[in-house]
């Protein structure tokens, strides 16, 4: 039986071994995975091991092929559980659920949204402020007692949490049984059934049922973390990105999009900037950028499965740049590449060149090749280096969309300079004209809206710093803003070396003033937008028609439309505690692909301006509804409300109407 404390080892069966490589494509040489120890501090050896393949340097263009689908799992000596997976913090991390999703349906494991009934529950964390690890905390010490009473349960933190916590994180909490950094989330399928199949040999464990002192036997533990102190070198990124597998094998499917049609993909990982107060850095590891060709061919299978909105992914979205003359191609996959450190303070890539695919031409090449996208988006982008090549392209391109989430975060140089950000106020307020004078052109129907982030009460920041702060918002002219109070995160360098000396009250007082100052710029922007036409992505019914058709409110409507995904296992998301102020990317909206049964009053749609602005609007008479979603319709504002906007029909081209 497996003790607290215990080193369990590395094993697979032989059958989940070549399961778990066939799912990414591998289907012939199934090579040895070891056998101990069982804590993974790097990467294992696996299929990508330059021992096994030495690496070959490929020219561009790379050409990967798409993995072959997974063969049905192999049975199994034991009933596979189900999963609970709860999702913390930011994009990066709802697609990484996605794709662990993915990863283990096609494995076999089927998830439930119910908790308490999970046989196994897993945690995507988030660590970059306090309060989104508190959240987790609090969960797992629930989970401890219910392991009281249900000893068989395995329980798992994977991402950011686990990486910067590590094995003190089981220390404080025993219940945990796996713990997955968000490196290494490729290798989830194989400890998960490692502390299954532990767990099935044990037979339970034993259980102090003395709630005074309660001492919860867990399955063998799994542990697989990069190891915050090793960022890997560039040569070893590149031989040892097993993690580009489970992008890669991505489980695209109809039903996993169907109701959204919108999808994130991932262009880069991790972070090379350290500022000072984040543990990004740490936790993703240094910057990797994807191949070109396997982004645009996600992108392809994505729009083959009816997503027409993709969301590019990246801490720094706009330092994408793929090298080809120094790309490393190992078992027939190439390789993610590392950022290149470089002098930055550039207007234009300068590594532009037939051998690179920059950040502009990945834009370029992704529009023109998947038409079918009808909205290409990105974030975050980093306010240094951004280049006008980008701006060009988004302006020449009609389906990227004219939105930009690019944090300031402070407004006064002094707190810029003590966060490591690398640029000015003025520097980043000229960022900001520059982008409007290539893409603002409401008179077209297409204007620019930014998207912010500010960090308020950074140590040392005075009422004279956060005055600045007002001032930059208020030129900034956000149409949303995340407001977020500072919280020192150990591990980084200002919680080392700058006391938090802000007073939690002044940052609560700063916070909900920005907020206040923020709403009111929010609503002078979207008055700015009364009497403009613009492109709207019409995504469903609006909440109020919900309300409107839900059966215990309204008695009459049998049909039940539902604003969830069917699919009751889509991961949960709980966001940190960041305050949007203005409307913001986290707003629900709704969308159904159902037929929408007629009523006698006009029927209230919901959707998206390319600038991610909510719009209102009823379809018009004669006009079938659901025709009208998932098209980009012609919108004419008329008003606007605090979170949104409302508009008439101008151009009910190709809509269905009803008879
Ligand atoms: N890479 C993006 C950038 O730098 O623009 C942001 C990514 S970060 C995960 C998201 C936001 O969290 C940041 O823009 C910052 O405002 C906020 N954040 C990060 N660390 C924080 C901390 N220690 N306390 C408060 N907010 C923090
Ligand atoms: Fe964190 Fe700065 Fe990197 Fe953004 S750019 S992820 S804030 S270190």
């Amino acid at each position: 039986m497996a003790s607290l404390g215990e080193v369990a080892e590395w094993r697979l069966s032989a059958s989940s071994k070549s399961h778990l490589w066939a799912m990414f494509g591998f289907t012939s040489q199934i090579p040895h995975l070891p056998t101990s120890p069982f804590a993974i501090r790097g990467t294992i050896p696996a299929p990508c091991s330059p021992n096994l393949h030495p690496p070959r340097v490929q020219q561009a263009p790379s050409v990967v092929s798409t993995p072959t689908p997974p063969p049905p799992p192999p049975p199994r000596p034991y009933p596979m559980p189900s999963i609970y997976l709860e999702t913390f913090g930011c994009q990066m991390n709802e697609l990484d659920s996605e794709l662990v999703m993915g990863s283990l349906k096609a494995v076999g494991y089927a998830f439930t949204a119910d908790r308490e009934r999970a046989d196994v529950v897993l945690y995507n964390t988030c660590s970059v402020r306090e309060r989104a690890e508190q959240k987790v905390w609090s969960r797992l010490g629930q989970d401890r007692l219910r392991k009281l009473d249900r000893p068989e349960i395995v329980v798992g933190v994977l991402g950011c949490m686990a990486e910067r916590d590590g094995e003190d994180l089981i220390k404080r909490m025993p219940v945990v049984d796996i713990l997955c950094g968000p490196g290494e989330l490729d290798k989830l399928p194989g400890l998960l059934d490692n502390a299954v199949r532990t767990r099935s040999m044990t037979g339970g464990f034993a259980t102090d049922t003395n709630l005074t002192r309660p001492t919860v036997m867990t399955s063998a533990r799994q542990v697989a973390l990069q190891g915050n102190t090793s960022r890997r070198s560039a040569t070893l990124a590149a031989a040892e990105d097993t993690l580009e597998l489970l992008d890669l094998s991505r489980a695209v499917s109809p039903e996993d999009h169907g109701m959204t049609r919108s999808a994130y993909v991932r262009i880069t990982r991790g972070c090379n900037k350290f500022c000072t107060y984040c543990v990004v850095p740490f936790t993703r590891g240094a910057e990797v950028h994807r191949p070109p060709r396997h982004i645009i061919d996600e992108c392809k299978r994505l729009a083959q499965s009816g997503v027409v909105e993709i969301t590019l992914l990246g801490q720094t979205v706009n330092h994408y740049r793929f090298e080809h003359g120094s790309s490393v191609t190992i078992g027939g996959v190439m390789q993610p590449q590392k950022g290149r450190s470089y002098k930055g303070g550039h207007t234009r890539d300068p590594f532009a060149g037939a051998q690179t695919t920059t950040f502009a031409d990945l834009l370029a090449q992704i529009h023109d090749e998947v038409p079918s996208i009808q909205r290409l988006r990105f974030v975050t982008s980093y306010p240094r280096d951004f280049g006008d090549d980008v701006l060009e392209v988004m302006r020449d391109h009609p389906r990227i969309c004219r939105y930009l989430h690019v944090p300031a975060q402070s407004g006064s140089n002094r707190i810029l300079s003590m966060m490591n950000r690398g640029y000015t106020v003025e520097e980043y307020l000229d960022f900001l004209d520059r982008a409007r004078s290539f893409l603002h052109q409401p008179q077209i129907g297409r204007p620019l809206t930014i998207a912010g982030d500010i960090i308020v009460g950074f140590p040392t920041e005075t009422d004279e710093d956060f005055a600045l702060t007002i001032g930059l918002l208020e030129q900034a002219r956000y149409k949303n803003c995340f407001i977020f109070k500072y919280s020192p995160r150990p591990g980084t360098i200002a919680f080392d070396k700058i006391a938090d000396d802000v007073p939690e009250e002044v940052k609560r007082r700063r916070n909900n003033k920005l907020l206040a100052v923020q709403n009111t710029i929010s609503a002078a922007v979207s008055r700015d937008f009364i009497g403009t036409t613009m492109g709207v992505f019409i995504e469903g019914l609006s909440e109020r028609e919900l309300k409107k058709r839900r059966p215990e409110r309204t008695g009459l409507i049998g049909l039940t439309i539902s604003a969830k995904r069917p699919d009751d296992a889509k991961p949960t998301s709980t966001d940190g505690d960041a305050c949007c102020a203005g409307a913001c990317e986290d707003d629900s909206h709704t969308l159904t692909t159902m037929a929408i049964e007629p009523v006698a009053t006009a029927v209230q749609l919901s959707g998206r301006t390319e600038g991610d602005v909510i719009v209102h609007v009823d379809a018009p008479p004669g006009i079938a509804p659901e025709s009208m979603i998932g098209q980009v319709v012609q919108i004419r504002i008329t008003d606007c409300r605090p979170l949104s906007l409302i508009g008439e029909v101008v151009e009910p081209v190709s809509l269905t109407t009803t008879h």
